[in-house]
């Protein structure tokens, strides 16, 4: 294997990188903080045949329990910044690490309004890109105005429609980390948009359980007449898989298509429970929920889930 570059540490654990605490190390982790120590990462991961992830804020991650191999990446320092850009001062451009709740709020604060649904969206600018994620009918697609993806080849700057936007999906591959990315936006009043970002936490505190340890929605909306309209969460809390548990793994007592890490969950605890609540809503509704969340590192999962 070739040297491998300064910063590079052996066997990081990733379970505190990720919001539902589960999950092994990382072979190879490395935090780059500018393009340049990126580029350098994934060229010697390239060189010495390894594979290459990266956790955001990991609020939308399953780690392996026997952790991952090859190199993990994190995003840091300019990696993660947000500045006001452009000439009309109507942009943001920010890192690929930046958190979107923040960039939310830095948009706020410069009177610009478009990006206010990333408030309630706890991942970065790049896991929000590579997942298409969208909250309270705002989408990243609709403000983003370019993104700098970087891979072993060096950086490549793409627009919105070269993306492969699709329901919570991009075209971005393991080795294509977004670097960069800026957002298109428009003035607004200072006071308005930080009352909105105001009001969206406020539904979001009502909708969804705080201080938990989860990622999220587990599965996506089901696209079938069958679910008449249902979300997830409905079809899973009328199956009866509110609070169900397997292992240290349960669905939320208040949102039943959160998965949550009630007591010392591993990774396995999580898929088993995510097997058995799709089980009961296809044996009660005849569907197939389609999970959302991503995967880091072997882990088991049923056949019809290995697409992810
Ligand atoms: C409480 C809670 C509420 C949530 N609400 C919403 C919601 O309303 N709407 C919604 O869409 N999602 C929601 N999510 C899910 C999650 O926050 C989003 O999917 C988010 O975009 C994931 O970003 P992340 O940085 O945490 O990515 P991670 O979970 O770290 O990673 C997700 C995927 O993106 C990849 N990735 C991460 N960073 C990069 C990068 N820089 N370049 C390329 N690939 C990258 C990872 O390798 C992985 O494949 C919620 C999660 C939680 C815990």
């Amino acid at each position: 294997m070739v040297d491998a570059p300064a910063g590079v540490e052996r066997d990081y654990p990733l379970t505190r990188l990720t919001t539902i605490r589960t999950g092994g190390a990382a072979e190879f982790f490395a935090r780059p903080g500018t393009v340049a120590q990126l580029e350098r990462l994934l060229r010697w991961a390239a060189d010495s045949g390894l594979e290459v992830g990266v956790d955001g804020s990991g609020s939308n991650l399953r780690v392996a329990d026997a952790g991952v191999r090859g190199l993990v990446l994190k995003m840091d320092d300019e990696l993660t910044a947000i500045e006001i850009d452009g000439l009309a001062g109507d942009r943001i451009a920010c890192g690929g690490g930046a958190r979107l709740p923040a960039v939310a709020a830095a948009a706020a604060r410069a009177g610009l309004s478009g990006i206010e649904f990333g408030v309630s969206i706890p991942g970065t600018v790049g896991g929000a890109i590579r997942m298409n994620a969208n909250a309270y009918g705002g989408a990243l697609a609709d403000v983003l105005d370019w993104v700098d993806v970087v891979s072993a080849e060096g950086t490549e700057r793409r627009a919105p429609d070269e993306l492969g936007f699709g329901y919570r999906r991009s075209n971005l591959t393991a080795g294509e980390i977004v670097a960069r990315a800026r957002f298109r936006l428009h003035p607004a009043d200072e006071g308005a948009v930080k009352a909105t970002l105001a009001e969206l936490r406020d539904r979001r505190l009502r909708a969804q359980p705080t201080g938990i340890r989860t990622f999220g929605s587990t599965f996506k909306n089901p696209d079938d007449p069958r679910a008449e309209g249902r979300t997830a969460g409905q079809l899973l809390d009328a199956a009866g898989c509110r609070g169900l548990r397997v292992g240290g793994a349960a669905f939320s007592e208040k949102h039943a298509n959160f998965v949550e890490n009630v007591e010392a969950a591993t990774t396995a605890d999580v898929v088993a429970l995510m097997v058995a609540g799709r089980e009961r809503v296809r044996e009660r509704f005849g569907i197939e929920l389609e999970p959302e969340v991503r995967t880091l590192g072997p882990v088991e999962l049923p056949a019809e889930w290995r697409h992810e």
